[in-house]
């Protein structure tokens, strides 16, 4: 069996098996407690917050109004609430988690209502559960209830992109991707619940609005009227016997076409602008108007209907319903305007009734009797429609994933992160050719840090934070998604990196050269030791029992997290980096106080809570030793001739015998300068004085 070729020190030797059990058992338990990843069903069953049903009063807020309204749940199709005053539908809700499934960066349902008009508008939203820890700890519910308010108005049959001025309101940049998640639902939502409940169409709906001249030849051409023709001699056949009967020939018994007028394309261009407007505005704006048309000696519409009110000679079928035309969704065309339109004997508008959906295909059916000499005979003549793809409208635009539109709004971002990236994925490829160079390692080193520090912190806010690894932690055990993730690039490449990196090298990637806090107390520490501040050297033996705690804080939050997350975003407030990072400083005086003193006993000890207090770090160190390569030389002399790697290292990851602990070890390289240089290290020095040709070690 292979030794660990680093224990710990005695004392807490038993520290990181203990943690990686625990660990490894707060995974198990999770999965066992919370419910499997699975379809939106599952988690409304399971998981859906309680009492996300709208109230009377909120619903009155939602929409804006004030007199007493009714809230009706509805299950059937797409599930919310309908809202009416006195018995007048005013508008729609409908909750994010229960339509869009949203999950916040906790992994827990995020639930806003969404209210929308009958006129495909935002109403309003109002959130009413949620486990972010942002929208917790760190913005208002002012700031929370401003943003929601500002998707009011918001026009769902609009096209173009969601947002910019005069759109949607901007996610707030201190809680992206809570805030993104709020963004997403809403829209998801109200597009969903309006295409639900008929407010707006799907897709395929009729185009009412535009227009192109067309003739009669190209009318029948796009399918926009379609047309079939019954000679006498067929007629006179099929009413065989007829007492009057049907004289044969090759002339048209009856000559039909039919189609919708809505389009404007249609109907204009068949009536004339007048006529169609007028046509239109007769028969009103329920239904669509059908447009019948026909010539030779039978009439489509007989005159059996004067009395009876129904067109009986008509019947429009679709599927199981048969509808025959009334005299009051009627009304009589003298002629076309078309100049190439054939002579009409008849020319029939009817408005279709709302059982039958013009946008579907449907039949009519013409019947043609006679009488006999002991009752009648009859033929039908059927013609079918469907409404041609050209008069239909495009499905209103699905609003683009927050994420692809924050990864094409953060494109500068994402370059410079990637630069940042390159140079230092060569910095650390080229680290025995830069260790020979003090110089150019000691100044490279500081302009990575405040690069890191001011572009990387101040600039692109890109600290990592504990917050996320118990986000996804959360999110692993309650479905995993992606889109959440990759709201923020800059921390979704980062962690990528660092993910990486921690296989080729360890914690360090993120810890040494990464971490904008980390690199701000390693840059004041440079500045005390340039004025001369004298460094505490902590006893080894101190040393390693402090460590316990950030590993203790890491460990609480992330235990903490599965009780309650609230209080374990309390507990992560140990980190300073929402202070000192995301709210640059800006915050109230008690965490200005704590980062103050965390930053003044860096000057003493570096990176002092790097060392002892970031659970971050203990986050990153649990899996160090998972790395796959050994990239720091050791001699053997280290730590038996010589210790000064040990006093001088960064955070004090070299032990008493000259060993890097790796899940300590953040990857600075001095170690590796001094190694290489022949003024400071010992073997170095030996092997310079020593005669030419004699054995070295
Ligand atoms: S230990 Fe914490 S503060 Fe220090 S560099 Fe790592 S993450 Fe940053
Ligand atoms: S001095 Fe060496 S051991 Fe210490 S942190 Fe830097 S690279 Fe790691």
């Amino acid at each position: 069996m292979l030794k660990d070729p680093f224990p710990l020190h005695p004392s807490i030797g038993w520290l990181l098996p203990a943690l990686r059990s625990l660990a490894c058992a707060l995974l198990v338990a999770g999965a066992i407690l919370l419910p499997a990843p699975g379809g939106a069903e599952d988690r409304t069953a399971i998981q859906h917050p309680a009492g996300t049903a709208p109230s009377a009063q909120m619903a009155a807020s939602l929409l804006g109004v004030s007199q007493p309204l009714q809230v009706l749940r509805i299950d059937a199709g797409v599930p919310g609430w309908e809202v009416r005053a006195d018995g007048r539908l005013i508008g729609h809700i409908g909750s994010t988690w229960e339509i869009a499934g949203s999950v916040g960066y906790s992994g827990r349902p995020l639930d806003v209502l969404v209210a929308i008009t009958p006129d495909a508008k935002i109403a309003g939203g109002l959130l009413v559960a949620h486990n972010e820890p942002v929208l917790t700890l760190g913005i208002s519910d002012a700031d929370i209830a401003a943003y929601v308010a500002g998707f009011r108005g918001h026009d769902l049959t609009a096209s173009g992109p969601a947002g910019g001025p005069g759109g949607l309101p901007d996610v707030i940049s201190r809680a992206t991707v809570s805030t993104g998640v709020i963004r997403d639902g809403i829209l998801r939502t109200a597009r969903t619940l309006a295409i639900g409940r008929g407010v707006i169409s799907a897709g395929g709906g009729i185009d009412r609005l535009t227009f192109a001249p067309a003739t009669w030849q190209q009318l029948l051409a796009m399918s926009a009227l379609t047309e079939t023709r019954v000679t006498m001699d067929e007629a006179a056949r099929a009413l065989a016997g007829a007492k009057v009967p049907v004289p044969p020939g090759r002339g048209d018994f009856l000559h039909l076409w039919m189609g919708l007028a809505d389009p404007p394309t249609v109907g204009q261009n068949l009536l004339g602008q007048q006529g169609f407007t007028r046509a239109i505005g007769h028969l009103g704006s329920e239904g669509a108007a059908l447009i019948v048309m026909s010539s030779g000696l039978q009439s489509h519409r007989g005159t059996g209907w004067k009395t009876s009110g129904v067109f009986d000679r008509l019947t429009v079928v679709q599927d199981q319903i048969r509808w025959q035309p009334t005299g009051d969704r009627y009304q009589m065309q003298k002629r076309l305007a078309l100049k190439d339109a054939p002579a009409m004997k008849e020319i029939s508008l009817f408005s279709l009734p709302p059982q039958i959906d013009p946008t579907r295909p449907f039949t009519l059916e013409v019947r043609a009797a006679r009488s006999i000499a002991d009752g009648e005979v009859a033929m039908t003549i059927t013609l079918p429609y469907t409404l041609p793809d050209a008069f239909r409208l495009a499905p209103p635009p699905e609003p683009e994933p927050l994420w692809q539109s924050a990864w094409k709004a953060k494109q500068p971002q994402i370059a410079v992160v990637a630069l940042l990236l390159t140079v230092l994925t060569l910095i650390l490829f080229a680290q025995e050719w830069i260790t020979r160079r003090p110089r150019l390692w000691r100044i490279g080193r500081l302009t990575f840090l405040v690069s890191t520090f001011l572009v990387l912190g101040m600039g692109l806010n890109g600290q990592l934070s504990v917050v996320q690894v118990v986000a996804f932690v959360h999110s692993l055990l309650t479905g995993f998604r992606w889109e959440t993730f990759l709201i923020e690039p800059v921390i979704f490449i980062l962690w990528g990196f660092t993910a990486l990196g921690m296989l080729f090298w360890g914690r360090g990637v993120y810890c040494g050269w990464l971490c904008p806090f980390g690199a701000l107390q390693e840059l004041t520490n440079a500045v005390a030791q340039r004025l001369g501040v004298r460094q505490i050297a902590v006893p080894q033996v101190l040393h390693e029992r402090l460590w316990v705690i950030k590993y203790t804080l890491f460990m609480g939050i992330m235990a903490l997290s599965f009780y309650s997350m609230h209080d374990a975003l309390i507990l992560a407030e140990a980190e300073p980096f929402k202070t000192a990072i995301s709210l640059r400083f800006m915050r109230a005086w008690p965490f200005l106080l704590f980062v103050l003193a965390i930053l003044a006993a860096g000057l003493f000890v570096e990176r002092f809570y790097c060392r002892y207090l970031c659970p971050l770090g203990a986050g990153l160190a649990i899996p160090a030793k998972l790395k796959i390569f050994d990239w720091l030389k050791r001699r053997p002399q280290c730590g038996r001739e010589c210790r000064m790697c040990e006093t001088k290292c960064t955070v004090g990851a070299i032990d008493a015998i000259g060993r890097i602990n790796p899940n300590e070890c953040v990857l600075c390289l001095r170690c590796q300068v001094i190694m290489n240089d022949t003024a400071a290290c010992p073997v170095l020095k030996r092997r310079a004085r020593a005669p030419e040709g004699a054995a070295l070690q």
